[in-house]
């Protein structure tokens, strides 16, 4: 059996309409059918119920077999069904469920009551939780904490599988699927009914219907969406596009098989274990001829070997630069807008510079065979050659004519002679030779050659690039899509902006603003992912978002192994760490994990640590991720005006600037909390691995902040 019509929804659980223009976070609706991929955008649950059963009933009346997917779970960890209907039958549970949930055309509902009053089936307080502060009722809690003896798993077993799902107890808040679930499983419930045997619950029922339902997770292939996204586009509708692109694209013995996969009980997510398979199939359906989409970074990719304790900062870079490769997808841009992208590919010249032999200066041009040495007396013909406008005729022997620097070589000019070094009564030249053949004349291409080699891919494009670019005819360039640097700061003690009050255990992000402005000054796309305090959940959440709207994210604070770090803690539990203990000062473990296939650069709390290791560490890594190879600072070696005895075995940057004599002075403290030092530094000092005794006179090596691409 094969499907015909494969439809991907991305449910809601708001609570009024969305808004009139589509946006995020409301229903949205792909269906691949053919080769065809549509989308349509739906404000209410009632709206988008209604298309979907008039979509099932076509589609079955044309003897078209469907398979439908929800991203929310269809069922409920353990023990839950029977409390709730005296059943562990996942339909039976819906039924129940149908049975309690009021949910108006508008959207308005009556969710938070329902899970208060199901909590009231168990004992202690929960399972639910997450409501707004309006809500009052003591059988919800609004925290997830505050639930005790309800005796239920928080997760089912498939969700073990994804550290990203959320838990289906949580009703409230970003990233919360609860609500979803409540409401989403009401409304599948009367497709049920209306349809009766004709609709299937996979992996429920396992009988071959017309039209197939199944739970999806779109952030299991989060990457690939992202890398194949329209720019703009989105996220919601980019995820049921190309999600119900994959799927159609799929082996239809293969996504048969998935659909039967997965406990009857506790349900299933279609597609788990097979994320490289629909990955794949996404990049068949959309990745255009000639637009590479690079695979996933390897999750393990920052593994360090066993036992090794402080890794020298060569060595760390070494690994760094081995373990990732670019992760942007390659989209072609207008040449005068390109400035800060990356080329995608090797460019070559459409046509040669200059495209005509001309003549580099404002003389009098003739052909030189007919010159010799001493005075030379050439009669003027009539007219010009001048830039843009060409001396249509021959220039006999023994002539010459007036011509203008960029002017073409008139036929039978082949040398110029400088204005400067001739007189002229207006019909005849006078200079004195002999004049060297082809003085002050360009041959055409003798720049570059119409085929050759341009620009390289890799290059991040300048100013001088684009004229190059222009001057060979070149109108589009094909470049990385940049590469969205998600930056995020944690800490209880960090408030998110200086126009907010502060009391005195607060202080004001610093680190943010940095951070956004290098990915900025960087070409890179910043996306600002705020600030959340020293709770995993709450980290876990926003890396969650994170993940989604950015190829990397850098996090500042709690990067540690200490108590409060819960970066680092979280990174281990849930993604994949590897905590780098670097030889470095000013730094402390740099904290590298893949978050659902991201990297995640976890940098240190203090401003200077912070700033040291993103330019350290995070940019040449980000070059190399947005397509534009490993970068090194340019150093340059100065005398220093400072002295310093330095202990060997780890690398140290001091904050410096150049004196007026040109020597390295540094910054009077090394405090890595003297963020002032940053400010007033034009660059970094750095000291080897080695032991050093620098003096006044002795060579260091500057490495000045615009080295770093810091603008
Ligand atoms: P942590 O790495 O979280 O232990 O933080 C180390 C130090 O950096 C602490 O003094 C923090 O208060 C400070 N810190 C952490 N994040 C920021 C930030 N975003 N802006 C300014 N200071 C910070
Ligand atoms: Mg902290």
């Amino acid at each position: 059996m094969s499907f015909d019509t494969i439809v991907v929804v991305d449910w809601s659980g708001a609570s009024s309409p969305s808004p009139a223009k589509p946006s995020k976070d409301a229903i949205w609706i792909g269906i691949a059918r053919g080769d065809a991929v549509e989308t349509s955008y739906h404000r209410t649950r009632e709206d988008a119920t209604q298309t979907l059963s008039a979509l099932f009933e076509q589609e079955r009346d044309a003897g078209r077999r469907v398979l439908a997917g929800f991203d929310f779970p269809f069922a409920y960890p353990g023990g839950f069904a029977e409390a709730v209907c005296g059943s562990s039958e996942p339909l039976a549970l819906w039924q129940a469920l149908a049975a309690r949930i009021k949910d108006a055309p508008d959207n308005a509902n009556n969710r938070f009551r329902v899970a208060a009053e199901l909590n009231d089936l168990f004992p202690g307080t929960g399972p639910f939780w997450g409501c707004p502060e309006s809500f009052d009722d003591p059988r919800l809690p609004a925290k997830g904490t505050a639930r005790d003896g309800h005796g239920l798993p928080e997760r089912r077993a498939c969700e073990d599988h994804v550290k990203t799902t959320q838990p289906c107890w949580k009703l409230y808040t970003t990233g919360s699927v609860g609500s979803q679930a409540l409401l989403g499983i009401a409304r599948l419930h009367s497709l049920r009914d209306r349809f009766g045997p004709d609709i299937a619950v996979r992996p429920f029922e396992t009988r071959d219907a017309p039209i197939t339902l199944v739970e999806l997770f779109p952030s299991l292939v989060a990457g690939t969406v992202a890398a194949l996204a329209e720019p703009d586009e989105i996220r919601d509708r980019a995820q049921v596009r190309i999600l119900a692109g994959a799927l159609r694209a799929l082996s239809p013995a293969a996504l048969e098989a998935m659909t039967r996969e997965g406990d009857p009980v506790e349900g299933w997510i279609l597609g788990l274990g097979h994320e490289a398979e629909i990955e794949r199939a996404a990049r068949k359906a959309f990745a255009p001829a000639g637009d590479l989409i690079p695979p996933r970074l390897r999750d393990d990719c920052f593994a360090m070997p066993q036992g090794v304790s402080w890794v020298p900062v060569d060595e760390a870079l070494a690994k760094l630069r081995a373990a990732l490769r670019p992760v942007t997808g390659v989209t072609s841009i207008a040449t005068a807008r390109a400035a800060g992208r990356v080329l995608a590919a090797d460019v070559a010249a459409r046509r040669s510079n200059p495209p005509m032999p001309n003549s580099a200066v404002d003389g009098y041009g003739f052909a030189h065979a007919a010159t010799g040495s001493g005075i030379q007396r050439l009669p003027l013909v009539a007219g010009r050659a001048a830039a843009g406008q060409p001396y249509p005729h021959a220039v006999p022997p023994g002539h010459a004519i007036r011509i203008l620097t960029g002017a073409i070589l008139p036929e039978g000019v082949d040398t110029v002679v400088l204005e400067e070094d001739t007189s002229t009564d207006g019909t005849t030249v006078v200079f004195d030779g002999p004049i060297k053949p082809r003085a002050n004349t360009r041959k055409a291409g003798e720049d570059v050659s119409a085929g050759d080699p341009a620009l390289p891919k890799g290059r991040c494009l300048r100013a001088p690039d684009l004229a190059l670019a222009s001057a060979l005819g070149i109108a589009e360039l094909p470049v990385h899509r940049p590469l969205r640097v998600g930056v995020l700061s944690t800490g209880d003690e960090i408030i998110a902006a200086p126009d907010l009050p502060a009391a005195p255990h607060q202080i004001w992000d610093a680190n943010r603003p940095m951070l956004l402005s290098l990915a900025q000054g960087w070409h890179y796309e910043p996306v600002d992912l705020g600030h959340v305090r020293d709770s995993a959940e709450a980290i876990a959440e926003r890396l969650h978002e994170g993940a989604r709207e950015a190829d990397v994210i850098l996090t500042s604070g709690g990067a540690s192994a200490g108590d409060e770090d819960h970066v680092s803690a979280l990174l281990r539990s849930r993604g994949t760490l590897s905590s780098w203990r670097i030889a470095l000062k000013p730094g402390r473990p740099l904290a590298l994990a893949m978050w659902e296939g991201v990297p995640v650069f976890g940098l240190p709390g203090n401003p200077v640590a912070a700033l040291v290791c993103a330019l350290v560490f995070a940019r040449p890594a980000l070059s190399l991720l947005s397509g534009a190879g490993w970068t090194e600072p340019q150093g340059f070696t100065v005398p220093a005006a400072f002295e310093k005895r330095k202990k060997p075995g780890r690398r140290e940057y001091l904050r410096a600037r150049l004196d007026a004599s040109g020597h390295a002075e540094v910054f009077g403290s090394e405090g890595s909390g003297r963020i002032s030092g940053l400010s007033w530094a034009d660059g970094l000092v750095e000291l080897p691995d080695g032991e050093v005794d620098v003096r006044p006179g002795t060579s260091v090596r500057y490495i000045p902040y615009a080295s770093f691409g810091l603008v």
